[in-house]
């Protein structure tokens, strides 16, 4: 089976096209740089362009002839999208689109979707389930609600179009074998900020916002290691190929950790006591995101490997002990 992934190239995307290659999937990488590296791509052949570029997308699929497609390649920083929403709704929104029409054309009719969490907003009730209506409260996920919202208009216009949208939590560490991880130099998010904060390449962590409604007052987050987010895509491919229809499930354990716990660990991990500073609330931050993980669990038959924060930072520790040099 051949399957094109965009953004295969980026972190998510590159520990997929490991697993992929390593149950036997022929792949074909489709990213263009922007945040990904080629030394990413342990596996397959990599086309560097654009999703905008819809000639050599289509000249791409003709000739590989995918019997799936996974599609990662998007912008995922909320903070960036609060100032760049139109980046955001370009990269994340129309370029699927263009991916979409060129997928019609060519007659590809399997999709498996990296959406968000950040799809739900502020949930009424925790953890939020897949029904939990989707109401975004920045650019990012919005632009990933309006490309799930034309996903299922896709399919109810035509029933053979099928597709698996993973709602993806806070997704972090790295591969145990420490070939390939998150490797943004400016990285926002928590755990990679806290380690290169122990690492001495940014004198402080400031923690956004302590008066959250929250035990300690800091958000919690439901964080999963990337290769159980990996696993996930393979079952949810499995599925599709087998014939199954189009469903959304959500990607997490279904507990959370507080930013101060995640600091805690962070500490205890590196053995490192990093500056902290206490600051105000960061735009757009929901106080509280834990996924019910029922339906993937039932309907992919989905089980977790390494549900344990410190395991997940220390991966992720070990990693980014490892790959500046990697980056010269
Ligand atoms: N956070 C923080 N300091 C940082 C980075 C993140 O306090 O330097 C907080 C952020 O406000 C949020 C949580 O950590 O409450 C997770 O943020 P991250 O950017 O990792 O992921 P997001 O949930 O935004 O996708």
């Amino acid at each position: 089976m051949k399957i094109l992934i965009t953004g295969g190239a980026g972190y998510i995307g590159s520990h997929v096209v490991k697993a992929l290659a390593e149950a036997g999937y022929e792949v074909l990488i489709y990213d263009n740089l922007s945040t990904g590296n080629k030394w990413s791509v342990l596996y397959g052949e990599l086309i560097v362009a654009d999703l905008s570029d819809k000639e050599t997308l289509k000249k791409t699929i003709v000739k590989f002839k995918p019997d799936a497609i996974m599609h990662f390649a998007a912008s995922i920083v909320v903070p960036e999208s609060v100032r760049l929403p139109l980046k955001y709704y370009r990269n994340n929104t129309i370029n699927t689109l263009n991916l979409l029409d060129v997928m019609l054309q060519c007659e590809v009719k399997k999709l498996i979707f990296s959406s968000t969490a950040a799809v739900y907003g502020m949930p009424e009730a925790i953890p939020v389930d897949e029904n939990a209506p989707m109401n975004p409260i920045n650019p990012y996920g919005a632009s990933k609600m309006m490309t799930e919202m034309i996903l299922r208009d896709m399919h109810l216009a035509d029933n053979d179009f099928n597709y698996v949208s993973l709602r993806y939590f806070n997704v972090a560490g790295a591969d145990k074998d420490c070939r390939i991880g998150q490797a943004y130099k400016e990285s926002t998010h928590l755990i990679t900020r806290a380690l290169k904060t122990a690492k001495g390449q940014f004198e402080k962590l400031q923690i956004f916002g302590t008066d959250y409604p929250t035990p300690d007052g800091t958000c919690i987050r439901d964080y999963i290691h990337v290769d159980d987010i990996a696993d996930a895509h393979i079952l949810a491919l499995k599925y599709l190929l087998d014939k199954g229809k189009s469903e959304v499930f959500n990607c997490g354990y279904g507990h959370g950790y507080s930013v101060r716990e995640v600091v805690d660990t962070s500490k205890k991990v590196t053995g490192i006591d990093f500056k902290v500073e206490e600051t105000g609330r960061r735009e757009g931050d929901p106080p509280i995101l834990i996924a019910d993980n029922t339906k993937i669990k039932q309907g992919l038959n989905w089980e977790p490997k390494y549900d344990d924060l410190e395991y997940i930072i220390k991966t992720a520790w070990k990693w980014e002990n490892s790959y500046p040099e990697k980056y010269s």
